[in-house]
This record gives structure tokens, C-alpha cells and sequence, in this order.
């Protein structure tokens, strides 16, 4: 699990090397540390529309310096550059873009931040404004590719009516948590769960129990780790042959375990009646437990397909399903789905999981609005090149292509995952809702 790569290119004369042969750079990224600032820099902002007045007050909020004029000289490093674009109703005005772009692109700080912001096409109206505004992606996912040094761009279209609904979203953006997002496209609607400003943004989650499944290792240890750092109390499930590492994981974050194979035909019923006798209910429900049985589709047995869709699709289903008729999940709840670039792009060798995993993004689309109208979200992570046991499996040559196939030039970790999914889970992201955000460091497959 480790990337001797980037080991090697940060010595002395691996950064030697890379530099005269043109190697891949893997930038060591900046993760979040308690106590220390949201940006390494202040916050540039620029560009005028509905949302300039809510920028300012959420990064005020966020304790980010905020210039609106650049600041002169080279040797200023912005942490993030943050431009409100939802007034661009015309294509003849992009060159608003490109004007306040341009002169900064060179001073963006090591693991920076660029936020567009603008309106959703499908909520505009005129034609140039649709245009206009669909052209943000282009120009977003560039960008994203041109950023060196772990620095990320991402576009956040909000809904008209949704301006002070976007504080969770630019919080997570503009920090370290948001590590190995990048090139995304993120919606903020109106159509979404009651937004609740946390008391203290430290532990958004404060008072909340969450159930995380396949909590044993892995992605769903780290999201067990940050919903409980975030306040929550964690009830870690996994099969019970991983009993011994469950509790581990459930010890250290003082949580409680459930141990479940989410496949039997009984568990939504056993899990139903452990979440209301032994918890009064659920606030959050990661559906992280999945499973890969790799083969061709033409030598695939029968059962490595059926395992591999009753793991990461039907069970979850079932659950979904079992929640909301026994009203388990609680006013303000949350699902999270944990799909893959591999339902995004397909993959040899994965007709079964790139199917599950794409069922996995048509479930958040089938249920969002029908779970908003209850005040809960439903959103999903697609990761890409995460260093798991799952990746560490996957033979050498494709393991290298997968971690370097991205614009960060590396594997992300399952914190990064986890820190995604705790932004989902914020009570004050209840306008976050039916998004599907990719955890890859804008992975070139699938883009
Ligand atoms: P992992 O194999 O390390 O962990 C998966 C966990 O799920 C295990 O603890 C396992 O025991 C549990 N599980 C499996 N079947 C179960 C069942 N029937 N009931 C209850 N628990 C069960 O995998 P990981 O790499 O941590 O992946 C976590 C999730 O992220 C999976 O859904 C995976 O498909 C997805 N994902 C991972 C990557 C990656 O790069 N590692 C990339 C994309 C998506």
C-alpha cells in the first residue's frame, strides 16, 4: 500500500530526475489537520453575480483572508481562487473567465483551491444562458488539468433560490479535506433536506448515529474514523468472519459493531431491529460494503456475478427500502452510496462490479426526489485509485497506470473518500442532494 514512486520522486534525486525526464510529479497533498487553516493563503475572488455576497460570508466564516483584487507582484500564493460566474448569461461574456484567470494562474499555492461558481444549465432559461453556463465544465475540468503541485478546480452550480445554502459545500472545496476531489461537478439545489448550520463546524455531527457498512478495513474504517471525529457515534457492520477487526475499528473511534452479512435474507430485518431498540433510529447510512469477483464476461461463473450484485446493489436496496417503510431513518437523514470510475467507465474484467456500480449512481438518481420530499439526501462517492488491500491485489502494471493516470499523478487514501462522505452527511448539506461526486483526482478514465 505504499507508493514507493512518490517516495523515490521526493528525494533529492528522484525530484532531479523527474524533472529533467518529465515523470509524473506526484505532489504530497495536504490532508486535514485539526487546528490548522482551511487555505495555506488567502482566497482570491472574483466575478459577479447572485453569489458574491454569500462567498464573502462563508469564507469570513471559514476564517479564509479575502482579496478581490489581485495582489500585486509575484510573489504572492493564493490558497484558492474562487470566481462567481452565474453572471455570465451570455456566451459573449466568457471572456470574464479568462480575464480573471489568466494573470493568477501561475500563483496558485502547492495543494491550492479553484472554485467556479455558477448556475445549473437546467435552471436557466435563455438560450445564451444555458450555453454560457454549460460551458463552466469545459472550462473547470481544464483548468483542473492544467493545476500542478496538488492544487484542485471544481464547479459548483447552484440553484436560484439555493444562494445561502452553499456554506458546507465551500467549506469542504476550499480545505484539505477535498484532497483528491477534483475536476468535479457539484449541485446545490432547492429540492433537498431542512440546511442546519452545525453549533460548532469542528462537530457538524454531533449527536448522530451512523451506520457504516463494511467498516472492518479499509474505506469504510476511514469513514468510521471521520464521521466519529465529526461527532458521530458509529455503529461499524461488517460480516462476521471480520469480527476481530470490526471492533478494533469500533474501539478506536467508540462506536458500537454489528456484525451482518447484509446479503442474508433476514439482515434488513435484524438490522431494522437493532437500529430501533438499540439506537432509537439512524441519522446516516454509508453503504460501503462491496465486493469484486473479477473475470470476463465470458468466463465468469453464474455466482461471481450474483455475489458481486447482492453485495454492492440489492442488499442495499433492501435496506433503503426496510429504512424508510419502518421510519428507522430520522427527519434530516442521510444515504450515501459508494459507487466507483468503474460504473463510470466500465473496466475489463468487471462487467459485474462496473454494473452494480453504475446502479449504485442510478440509485441516487431514482430516489432523490422522492426521499427530499422527507427531508432526507441521497447522494454517492465514485472513488477512483484508492490504496486499500482491494488495490494493493491488483497486479503491478495496472496498479502503476491506475495511480498515475490521474491529474495528481498518485492513489488517493480512504480518508479522502471519508472526508467526501462526511461532507454528505453534514446536517448542513441538506441541499446536497442527488450528486454523484468522484474521489479521484479527476482520473482520466471515465472523464
Ligand atoms: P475492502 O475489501 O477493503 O473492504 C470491504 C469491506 O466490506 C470488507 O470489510 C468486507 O468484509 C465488507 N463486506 C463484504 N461483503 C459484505 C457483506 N455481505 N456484508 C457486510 N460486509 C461485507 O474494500 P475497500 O477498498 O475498502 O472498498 C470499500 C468500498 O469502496 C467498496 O464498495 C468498493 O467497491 C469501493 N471502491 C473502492 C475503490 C478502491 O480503490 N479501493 C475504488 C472504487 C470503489
Amino acid at each position: 500500500m505504499t507508493d514507493r514512486y512518490q517516495q523515490f520522486s521526493t528525494s533529492g534525486v528522484g525530484r532531479l530526475l523527474v524533472k529533467r525526464l518529465g515523470l509524473p510529479n506526484p505532489e504530497p497533498l495536504r490532508r486535514y489537520k485539526s487546528g490548522e487553516p482551511a487555505l495555506t493563503g488567502p482566497a482570491l475572488v472574483g466575478g459577479t453575480g447572485r453569489l458574491v455576497d454569500a462567498i464573502g460570508a462563508v469564507l469570513k466564516s471559514a476564517g479564509i483572508e479575502v482579496l478581490t483584487t489581485p495582489a500585486g507582484g509575484d510573489t504572492q500564493k493564493y490558497g484558492g481562487l474562487v470566481f462567481d460566474a452565474t453572471g455570465i448569461t451570455d456566451p459573449t461574456q466568457l471572456r470574464a473567465l479568462y480575464d480573471f484567470f489568466h494573470p493568477v494562474m501561475r500563483s496558485i499555492a502547492p495543494s491550492g483551491r479553484v472554485v467556479v461558481l455558477g448556475t445549473p444549465p437546467e435552471s436557466a432559461t435563455a438560450p445564451g444562458e444555458i450555453i454560457a453556463q454549460r460551458s463552466l465544465e469545459g472550462f473547470t475540468r481544464s483548468v483542473g488539468k492544467e493545476l500542478k503541485r496538488g492544487a484542485t478546480a471544481q464547479l459548483v452550480y447552484v440553484q436560484p433560490g439555493a444562494e445561502d445554502k452553499v456554506e458546507s459545500t465551500l467549506r469542504f472545496l476550499l480545505s484539505a479535506k477535498s484532497a483528491y476531489v477534483d475536476g468535479q461537478v457539484i449541485r446545490i439545489g432547492t429540492h433537498g433536506g431542512a440546511v442546519t448550520e452545525p453549533e460548532n463546524w469542528n462537530a457538524p455531527l454531533a449527536g448522530k448515529v451512523a451506520l457504516v457498512t463494511g467498516a472492518s478495513r479499509g474505506i469504510g474504517a476511514a469513514i468510521a474514523e471521520v464521521l466519529a471525529r465529526d461527532g458521530a457515534h458509529v455503529i461499524a457492520l461488517d460480516i462476521p468472519a471480520q469480527g476481530a477487526d470490526l471492533a478494533k475499528v469500533a474501539n478506536k473511534v467508540g462506536g458500537s459493531t454489528f456484525q451482518l452479512d447484509v446479503t442474508a435474507a433476514d439482515a434488513p430485518a435484524k438490522l431494522i431491529e437493532y437500529l430501533k431498540t438499540r439506537h432509537d433510529g439512524v441519522d446516516i447510512v454509508v453503504h460501503n460494503a462491496g465486493i469484486t469477483r473479477d473475470k470476463t464476461l465470458a468466463n465468469m461463473k453464474e455466482g461471481a456475478w450474483d455475489s458481486v450484485l447482492a453485495v454492492n446493489l440489492t442488499s442495499q436496496l433492501k435496506v433503503n427500502d426496510a429504512l424508510l417503510a419502518e421510519g428507522v431513518l430520522r427527519e434530516g437523514g442521510r444515504i450515501i452510496g459508494v459507487s466507483s470510475i468503474a460504473g463510470i467507465a466500465g473496466n475489463l474484467g468487471q462487467t459485474n462490479y462496473g454494473t452494480s456500480k453504475a446502479a449504485v449512481i442510478g440509485m441516487v438518481n431514482a430516489y432523490a426526489d422522492e426521499y427530499a420530499a422527507k427531508g432526507i439526501t441521497i447522494n454517492a462517492v465514485a472513488p477512483g485509485f484508492i490504496e486499500t488491500q482491494m488495490t494493493a491485489a491488483v497486479p503491478l502494471f495496472i496498479r502503476e497506470a491506475g495511480r498515475r493516470m490521474n491529474s495528481m499523478a498518485q492513489g488517493g487514501l480512504p480518508v479522502d473518500v471519508a472526508e467526501t462522505i462526511a461532507w454528505y452527511a453534514s446536517p448542513a448539506s441538506g441541499a446536497v442532494n442527488g450528486n454523484v461526486v468522484r474521489v479521484c483526482g479527476q482520473s482520466l478514465l471515465g472523464a
